[in-house]
């Protein structure tokens, strides 16, 4: 079986960065990507705009030319599908990493078609396809979403909305706007602080003058097929509803994490390097990168300062590599 130098687990932004880095350093690498090529950004709602300029994604030394100063979605899909083209990097799509075992000193890698040997692994798996869940009664009835796609299913229709961070502002003006009934149902006594600037003006005047409506220090108590449960300040009850959504975010796979051998922090951040420094794991020679390395602090960790995560793994593995070899690991298969 072919030995790899480097094998990349995730095509989201940061696992292209890593492999255009690896690419630059010579490295015999593949990325695996368990869907499409950026895959969770394929997953944004359709109609979002990132709350970052296109010059902040940039990745390659590629120009990101949008038609606002901030990208659509669509933008960015086609942005990255011009970046892997241009450098024409090493990616299997629809191959997801199951499990990864050590075998003599090197790594063997699981996926859904096929198996893999490498010398060193870096995980940059991201945090989007695991919801925090509510946990509640009724949280597994089809009206419940726990990823918003798009408006058109919820005009005219009876919407809770769970959350108050970045995207359930933005859930709410856009299905309120579109005609939807909307309730916030938020556990603390505000939207959050962290809200970007231009979306919390919009979303607490529209709660002030009563077009959405929110219930402070609340939470969703249980879902019934035509009505939620809310237990506030002033006790529980019951409001007649059509659809939730549940914009409570997203966290690491810690499930995939267990299965390859990477460990993580026992405190409640849950952070998979050993230091957001060396981005090592406890796993000799495998890495973690982008918004995965910083756990359960998503909120914190983005392309624009994740980026770097790359050239900072990669210096790490041709400086460890012997100096004597060809290139960086040729001549050790
Ligand atoms: P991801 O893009 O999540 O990539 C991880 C990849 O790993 C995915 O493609 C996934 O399919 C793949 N994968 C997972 N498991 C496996 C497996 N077992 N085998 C193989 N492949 C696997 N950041 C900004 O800087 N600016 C913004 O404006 C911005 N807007 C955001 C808006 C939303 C709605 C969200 C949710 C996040 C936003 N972020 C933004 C945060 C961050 O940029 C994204 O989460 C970004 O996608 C992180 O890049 P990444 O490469 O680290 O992870």
């Amino acid at each position: 079986m072919k030995v790899f130098d480097l094998i990349i687990i995730g095509g989201g932004p940061i696992g292209l960065c890593c492999a255009i880095e690896a690419q630059k350093a010579g490295l015999d690498y593949v990325v695996l990507e368990k869907g499409v090529l950026v895959n969770s950004l394929y997953n944004f709602p359709s109609n979002m705009t990132f709350f970052s300029t296109s010059k902040l994604l940039e990745i390659g030394g590629v120009p990101f030319i949008s038609h606002a100063d901030k990208p659509t979605r669509s933008e960015s899909l086609e942005y990255f599908r011009r970046v892997a083209e241009s450098w024409k990097l090493c990616l299997n799509l629809y191959e997801e990493v199951l499990s990864m075992e050590t075998a003599d000193g090197q790594y063997l890698i699981h996926t859904s078609k096929d198996r893999y040997r490498s010398h060193k692994v870096i995980v940059a798996t991201g945090f989007y396809d695991t919801p925090r869940l509510l946990n509640i009664p009724g949280e597994e009835l089809p009206k419940v979403k726990h990823f918003y796609d798009e408006v058109h299913p919820y005009v005219g229709q009876k919407v809770v909305i769970v959350g108050a961070g970045n995207s359930a502002c933005d859930v709410a003006l856009e299905t309120y706007h579109k005609g939807a009934e909307v309730t916030m149902v938020v556990r603390k006594e505000q939207i959050k602080p962290t809200v970007k600037y231009w979306i919390r003006p919009n979303i607490e005047n529209r709660i002030k003058e009563g077009s959405i409506k929110a219930h402070f220090n609340s939470q969703l108590k249980e879902i019934r097929p035509h009505s939620v449960l809310i237990d506030g300040p002033e006790g529980p009850f019951e409001l007649a509803n059509d659809f939730v959504l549940a914009m409570t975010g997203y966290k690491p796979n810690y499930d995939l994490l267990a299965r390859l051998g990477i460990s993580w922090t026992d405190d409640d951040k849950k952070i998979p390097a050993k230091d957001l420094e060396s981005l090592a794991s406890n796993l000799p020679g495998v890495y973690v990168a982008g918004v995965l390395a910083g756990g359960m602090l998503t909120s914190k960790f983005f392309i624009e300062n994740t980026r770097v995560h790359a050239q900072m793994i990669i210096r790490q593995i041709v400086e460890e590599q012997p100096a004597a070899a060809a290139g960086p690991f040729r001549g050790q298969r």
